[in-house]
């Protein structure tokens, strides 16, 4: 049986080799999670290759590494992390991969928020929830893929020029969502504290009973208190989130009589087969989905 194994090996080889040398050589680009997976394809197209540590519906609050993940981010030529606290745990991996990539931190010039976390004040991460911060976030990439390819400056270039397009139309798109939503209906409830820089941009309220980091537990306390305030503000929905239990928000939507609205994309991306594989599918899904739920039908 192995030497059968071993044969067939030997007569799939040579098929698959010659194809793998007469492609160009890509850039081994390894980026923290799936949100910023995307902005480096649309920028680095054909010229790279892009490996996630956090994959699609991943949660990048509480990965845990492997030995795969070390090795991956040793063979990078290119790092790519959100920074604002969101990687905790990626100092410490590429200390130990011995990892000598550059690394972009795709926040640099982001004006950072504040949060609760755990009943302190924390910064929040989730600045690509904000177009205008994507628009930052793509800047950081294109200027950190021409420092380690300077040759394909120009391609880079027009790539990003043609995806920033892209988002500018995707922005006026949320926007003129929310503008159909009565004001009343603005709010809803998500599991963890994730829209705080899409609430700002575009003038909407997310009540959320888990902090900054979705590894904390919420407390009976604050679950009865959130469920006070949905019943006395009328807030119209809760919505689950891709990345996390949805047992919670069924609890809360049972408990206030706020319906569940639909699911949002908050801190990854889904599979090719789901409604979000990209950064601008996931927010034009998500502003269907608060219009769907939010924009009463007569
Ligand atoms: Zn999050």
């Amino acid at each position: 049986m192995k030497t059968l194994l071993a044969v067939m090996l030997l007569l799939l080889s040579p098929a698959l080799s010659p194809a793998r040398a007469a492609a160009p050589e890509k850039l081994p680009v390894i980026a923290s999670f799936s949100i910023l997976g995307d902005f480096v394809r649309e920028i680095g197209g054909e010229k790279v290759s892009v490996g996630l540590l956090v994959g699609p519906n991943g949660d990048a609050h509480v990965f845990q590494p492997t030995p795969a993940d070390a090795q991956a981010l040793k063979k990078a030529k290119l790092i790519v992390i959100n920074g604002l606290g969101l990687e905790g745990w990626m100092t410490r991996l590429i200390a130990s991969s011995g990892a000598k990539a550059p690394v972009v931190v795709a926040t640099k010039g982001v004006t950072p928020r504040e949060g609760e976390e755990d009943g302190h004040k924390g910064v929040d991460p989730h600045a690509w929830q904000s177009i205008a911060n994507a628009r930052i976030y793509v800047a950081n990439i294109r200027e950190g893929l021409t420092a380690v390819d300077p040759a394909d400056a120009d391609y880079f270039k027009t790539r990003a020029d043609k995806f920033l397009a892209r988002l500018d139309e995707t922005e006026r798109a949320v926007r003129a969502g929310i503008a159909e939503i009565p004001e009343a209906n603005r709010r809803i409830v998500t599991t963890h504290d994730a829209f705080g820089y899409f609430g700002a941009a575009y003038g909407f309220e997310f009540i959320a009973p888990v902090g900054l980091s979705s590894d904390a537990e919420p407390s009976a306390r604050d679950i009865a208190k959130l469920i006070g305030q949905i019943k006395a503000e009328h807030v119209p929905a809760v919505f689950l989130e891709n990345i996390s239990d949805p047992r919670l928000m069924q609890r809360i939507s049972q408990e206030s009589g706020a319906r569940i609205g639909g699911s949002l994309f908050s801190d990854a991306l889904s599979t090719g087969e789901g409604p979000a594989p990209t950064y601008i599918d996931m927010m034009t899904h998500n502003i269907d989905e608060l219009k769907k739920a939010l924009i009463p039908h007569s």
